[in-house]
């Protein structure tokens, strides 16, 4: 095959092409468009604006910061650079293109009323640096929606500026951190179960504990026997996602909160999932003392590449005395308010600092507010109803066709687990993932939570209609039924996409991360 162009980049064919250059001089196919590195693409000399002339002499002592050589930026007109990245633009999917089945990310469609909102020059104009007054109405907001998260949660008090999940996962440990220090009851270790995300071990080793596993049961969840067995006083927390990562929920959470408390230790609940349970359950009434709320997910701000996302904390009354400055709370008179630096040496004197400057993700804040507001507390129920739902009709059309491992244990929530359990010799979860880049899909959580072999999790949110999910559900039943064939074809998907299969151990290993052409 000849090389096109000096990155080597080549078509993807169907099989059967062994030559891509005898299908197209252009190598693009149709509207599927090739396009090389922009390095590739670029000659110098060519600029896409005009610059003036610098004017004047160089300030004294400044000569030696001149640039010696010109810079080794690639040279485009403005069209080619337009047309660069709006051509890689159509190699990528969306969450506007089409089903995102992501289990635990939660990639729901994000209405385009949250972005008129947020584009309002009453919010889009503002200014960190403006002096606060000038600027009520964005504080009122941010008020508003700290209001719905604490009804929401049955929690006291709310931290606004964890900028994700995992930050909001480091601001509930610091506060359970600064808590048990407040109280000369420095301890070391946080409990977290097998099935968690990464983030839950990892954010508690950057707070300096030491991380140790709890076992999940047969079926699913958290082992309480063996959680109470190690309860001892060197437990500052446990970290529970509830529904956890196996689209189940944690029905002994109470008895757990209780058991950790009565031990002296706090709960620490990975929220990543409320959208299973938005309107239906208060993370409060089960003893959870801190949580943090993944805006991005369950309130549908855009995630994953449209970032950034926002992951407020809320806080039982144990810990809102630790919480970061700014954040609300609900005063005495059963009123939210929010807590300024200001205010903090006479009303909030424990705070353990801040996690951000300013008052966090405004952006993120205006559309959680607005999607919200648009539902109502009916319509939110109606949100975790529906995903519940969604996701149960996925697990049911499915499991006679793949492995569903905690299928026998009853309905799951807002996601459903399969396993490579029962593929064929050879066929694994990657390659079903593959093939459902063929079929139009972008593919499910692979390989995750971990408790599971050849985990996929498929997350479909309460977007997607039925006759969307029968497309999907027809789709992956086909790929099932190939692997179970034995069609090799399947074992080199993706056949349609710009990329064939990559090696990704070798792009993890040694990424070209530099043109030196
Ligand atoms: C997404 C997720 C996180 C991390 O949240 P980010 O906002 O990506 O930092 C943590 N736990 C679970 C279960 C998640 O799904």
């Amino acid at each position: 095959m000849n090389a096109p162009n000096p990155s080597g980049w080549r078509p993807a064919m169907g099989d059967g092409v062994q030559d891509p250059a005898q299908l197209t001089a252009s190598g693009d196919r149709g509207l599927m468009l090739e396009e090389p590195l922009i390095f590739e693409l670029g000659r110098p000399g060519t600029c896409g604006v005009d610059f003036d002339e610098p004017a004047g002499e160089m300030l004294p002592g400044l000569a030696r910061f001149a640039r010696k050589a010109a810079p080794a930026l690639p040279g485009l007109t403005e069209p080619e650079t337009v047309r660069h990245y709006t051509r890689l633009s159509r190699q990528n999917y969306a969450i506007d293109l089409g089903p995102f089945p992501l289990g635990s990310c939660t990639m729901k469609h994000n209405p385009r009323l949250n972005e008129k909102v947020a584009r309002l020059p009453g919010f889009a104009d503002i200014h960190p640096l403006q002096p606060q007054q000038t600027v009520p109405g964005a504080i009122a907001a941010i008020v508003e929606l700290a209001d719905w998260l604490v009804t929401l949660t049955g929690m006291d008090a709310v931290a606004m500026t964890p900028k994700a999940g995992a930050h909001g996962e480091l601001c509930g440990l610091l506060c359970i951190r600064a808590a048990l220090e407040a109280r000369g009851d420095a301890r070391a270790v946080i409990l977290v179960p097998e099935s968690a995300h990464g983030t839950n071990p990892a954010t508690a080793a950057f707070a300096g504990y030491r991380v140790e596993n709890i076992p999940a049961t047969a079926d699913g969840r958290v082992d309480l026997a063996a959680l109470t067995a190690r309860l001892e006083p060197d437990v500052a927390a446990v970290m529970i996602t509830n529904p956890n990562t196996c689209g189940l929920f944690e029905r002994d959470m109470k008895r757990i909160a209780d058991a950790v408390h009565a031990v002296g230790g706090f709960v620490y609940c990975d929220g990543a999932n409320f959208n299973a349970i938005v309107g239906k359950v208060r993370p409060g009434d089960l003893g959870v003392d801190a949580m943090h709320i993944n805006l991005h997910k369950t309130f549908s701000t855009p995630h994953g590449g449209g970032g950034p996302g926002s992951g407020p904390v809320v806080l039982s009354a144990a810990l809102a005395p630790f919480a970061p400055l700014p954040f609300a709370q609900v005063g005495s008179d059963g009123v939210l308010r929010l807590i300024e630096e200001e205010d903090a040496l006479t009303a909030h004197p424990h705070s353990f600092g801040r996690m951000a400057a300013f008052h966090g993700q405004m952006g993120m804040f205006t559309r959680a507010l607005t999607y919200i507001l648009s539902h109502g507390a009916d319509g939110l129920r109606q949100v975790a109803e529906d995903a519940v739902l969604n996701a149960n009709y996925v697990l049911r059309s499915l499991d006679d066709a793949l492995d569903a491992p905690f299928g026998e244990a009853g309905p799951c929530m807002h996601e459903a687990l399969f396993s490579d359990d029962g593929l064929p010799e050879g066929f694994t979860t990657l390659d079903i993932a593959k093939g459902l880049i063929d079929e139009g899909f972008h593919p499910m959580t692979v390989y995750f939570p971990l408790v599971v072999h050849g985990a996929m999790l498929i997350e479909p949110t309460e977007t997607e209609s039925k006759a969307g999910l029968d497309r999907f559900i027809a789709a992956m039943r086909s790929l099932a039924v190939r692997a179970q064939g034995g069609d090799p074809s399947l074992k080199s998907a993706p056949h349609l996409a710009p990329r064939r299969r990559l090696d990704e151990t070798l792009a993890a290993r040694k990424p070209v991360l530099t043109y030196a052409g």
